[in-house]
Parts: C-alpha cells; structure tokens; sequence
C-alpha cells in the first residue's frame, strides 16, 4: 500500500488562475448547501462545473438556430450545421487535430465501445479495407490493472466476443504502472493497447512515449484515454503519438452529452461503423448500403448539435485561462493538498506521494473510518467529494481497500477549498474517533 508522506509543512505558493474571478464565472458556486454552507466542489473528476459562457451557448443554440445539422435546405438548418462544424474545428484545434479526425460521441465510455465494436465488426466486414483491423482467436489486447471500467470492459466484452486474450500492466506498490514486462506484456499478438493518459483514481500520470513505442515495435494501436487529462493538461496529438484519443465533455466544463474520439484519418478510415442509420451512409439500396467517410461514418443519426456548441465554449474558456496554467494550478493545490493530508494522523493517500507525474485526483482513506462515512461528514459540511471504487474496482483491490474518499480539483479550487476538507476529514475523525 503507497503512503503519501511529503515534506512537512503545506506550502501555499501563489495560484497561477484567479480563483475569485474564475468562481464568479461559475452559477452553481453561488448556491449554498447543507443549511446555508458554501458548497466546496472537489468532485470536478466525476463532473466539472459549467460556466455562464457554456450555459449561454446552449441556450443561444436553442433560441436562435435550433434545427437538425446535415439535413434540411433551410437557413436555420445552414446555421446549426455551421455551428456544429465550427464547433469541430475548434475542439479539434484544442488537441492539434485536423476536423476531419474529430468524431462527436456521447461520451467516454461511447467512444470506447465505438472503437471496441468496430474492431469485431470488422471481422465480418464486407469491405476487405474494413477489415485491417479485426481482432480474433490469437491476438491480444493490452489495458493496464488502473484504467476506469470504461476503459476495461468494453475490451473484455470484446476479448468475448472474438476469442481474442486481455493482458494487462500492472501496478507499483507507489501507484505507478509496472513497465517491467513492458516487451512481453507488448508483443507481436497484441492488436491494440487502452492506456489512461491520468489515472482517476490515482492520479498518476502515465508515460504514453514509451507505451505508444513498444506498441510502434510490434505494429499494435495505441487508444489514449484522455478523460481525466485533456481537461487538466495540454494534450496535443501530434505529440501524443497514438493513434486514438477519447474524453468527455462533461469533465471539461462542457455539457453533458457530449463526447470525442480523436482517431489519426488513415485509421479511422479503415474502422468499420460502430451505430448504423441516418446520415452516415453514402448510398442506400435495399440490397445495401455504402457508408460515408470519417467522421461522417461513425455520426449516425441526429447529433448532440447543442452540446457540441457548448463544448465549443467549454474550450474557449479553458484556452483563454491557458492549459499550462490550468496544469501548473492544479499542481499547486495538489502538492498543497498532499502536504495537508500528510499532517493529519491516520489518513493514508493511495497514489503517488510527490507531484512530477501526477495529476489532481487524490484518494485516501482514514483509518478506522469507511470513506462513506468521511464522505457523509464531508458532506455535512457543504464538501462534495466522491466516494467508493471510483469506476477502478481492480485499483481499490490491488491496494487491499474497499474503497477510498476522492477529492478532484479543477480551475476554481482555492487552498480555502482544501483547508475546508483537511478540516473535515478532522471533525470526522473527531465524531467517529
Ligand atoms: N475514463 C476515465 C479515466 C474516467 O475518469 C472516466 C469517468 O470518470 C471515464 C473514462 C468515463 O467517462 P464517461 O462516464 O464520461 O464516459
């Protein structure tokens, strides 16, 4: 078990954002909880909060050009389609990728199965260059013991599915991946590898240049779970190296409903559809039908178009505070809220215990008091934190609890917020002691 026990003394060094100003942009900051306590948010990992700019955009979607995007010859039609399309490009720019390799899903966890379905689709495929990619009997698909079940079932559903053999990397005792068996875990059988790019559980900080190297070796994909890093950090493709990228939303300021996969073009375009139907295709008889290329193949039906345009203003926000400020801030807090934990007695971080590859999700557990006990203190007090497996049961597991309180930070986090759950972590240790 990894004990996170840095220097002594919390350090506040000045905060990159201006957390005063960045909560005046945040409606929700201003309501009160629990009797008239100040909600203080440390549950950014699950959901961000949205800023007026994104609720203004949906809305202004709504009142004003509301109608189906790709269809309809009309000019209310000609302006959604706009707007959702400048919407791509610009969501696209966030993360140094071309429109056209931008694809709108639902969610993370859509994404992943799009990609998971189309990888055995593509064993029946009609189209001999839809099946460059199939998986079956013999191959193996590489995940890691800490990525979210998002990131682990669909690929155990289509090891099912296929016959195909789930490896995985392991975990260090100090919350890191195990690259020790890199070469064999990674080996001419293995068809792809699902890395997170930050753990949501951990908040480790994966190195994808050495994974997506190894993968390069034997000729596998690298699929980047980017959830809990594209809304923390710069996170730019062309650096990245894989081959395909997957976020939500809803994790980076942006509405519910709305999520991308990000594949480089010559792969996409080899990937059979995952949802079939409307607008994808590109010729229909009833004998059968042709589909459309990327990114138009994996959009069936009408699309999230409003979320699309609230997201749109999600990463106008976020690009205007500037992503390295986003990261350097919640490094701050982080280093800030380790040191704080580290003082009180009995708390024990699980996850990497310094800040030079680690994000701003920090788990712990006090001992002899169950996190859904901490949590309910916690929330007594106005703090909303997370509690349980966190979507990482395997994690939770490795480390031999059953679950752990989790504190998430994002651009409107202030040491005020962290004091408040050093403080309660106390008054539980206090109620329950
Ligand atoms: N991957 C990681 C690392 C996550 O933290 C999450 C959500 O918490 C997901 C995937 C799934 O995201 P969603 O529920 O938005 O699909």
């Amino acid at each position: 078990q990894t004990v996170s026990r840095p220097g002594a003394g919390a350090q506040q060094v000045p905060l990159p954002l201006d957390v005063g100003a960045i909560r005046a942009d945040f409606p929700i900051l201003t309501r009160t909880v629990r009797d008239g306590k100040r909600l203080v948010y440390l549950d950014s990992g699950a959901t961000s909060q949205k800023p007026r700019s994104v609720l203004d955009a949906e809305r202004w979607f709504y009142e004003n050009i509301n109608a189906a995007p790709h269809r309809g010859a009309h000019q209310l039609a000609e302006e959604a389609t706009g707007a959702y399309e400048e919407a791509r490009a610009k969501i696209g720019a966030f993360i140094g990728a071309p429109e056209r390799e931008i694809v709108f899903t639902r969610n993370t966890t859509e994404a992943i199965n799009l990609v998971a379905y189309a990888l055995s689709n593509a064993v029946t495929a009609k189209e001999p260059e839809f099946r460059t990619y199939a998986v079956g009997q013999g191959d193996e698909i590489v995940v890691t013991e800490m990525e979210h079940h998002a990131d682990l079932i669909p690929w155990q559903q289509l090891c099912e599915r296929t016959g195909a053999t789930l490896r995985w990397l392991g975990l260090t005792d100090d919350g890191r991946l195990d690259l020790s068996n890199l070469a064999e875990v990674i080996n001419e059988r293995t068809k792809l590898v699902a890395v997170t790019q930050q753990s949501n559980i951990l908040g480790t900080i994966n190195p994808i240049g050495e994974i997506v190297a190894r993968a390069r070796e034997v000729g596998a994909l690298v699929l980047v779970d980017g959830a809990q890093s594209v809304p923390h950090q710069p996170v730019d493709v062309t650096e990245l190296g894989a081959d395909l990228l997957v976020f939500s939303g809803h994790k980076m300021l942006g509405p519910t409903g709305v999520g991308v996969l990000w594949g480089r073009y010559e792969v996409l375009d080899k990937l059979p559809p995952f949802l079939t139907g409307g607008s994808m295709i590109e010729v229909v008889r009833m004998e059968g039908s042709t589909f459309m290329p990327p990114p138009q193949r994996f959009e069936a039906g009408v699309p999230m178009t409003a979320q699309v345009v609230g997201l749109g203003a999600a990463v106008d926000y976020l690009q205007a505070l500037g992503m390295a400020k986003v990261e350097e801030h919640e490094k701050a807090l982080t280093g800030y809220a380790l040191a704080k934990l580290a003082e009180i007695p009995g708390v024990t971080v699980i996850g990497p215990a310094d800040t030079v590859a680690r994000g701003g999700a920090v788990s712990f557990t006090v001992e002899d008091i169950h996190p859904h006990d901490v949590g309910q203190v916690l929330d007594d007090l106005g703090i909303a934190v997370r509690v349980g497996h966190h979507c990482a049961w395997p994690v939770v597991r490795r480390y031999g609890v059953p679950a752990t309180t989790r504190a998430t930070f994002y651009v409107h986090t202030g040491y005020d917020d962290i004091d408040a759950l050093a403080d309660g972590i106390r008054e539980a240790q206090r109620f329950f002691g």
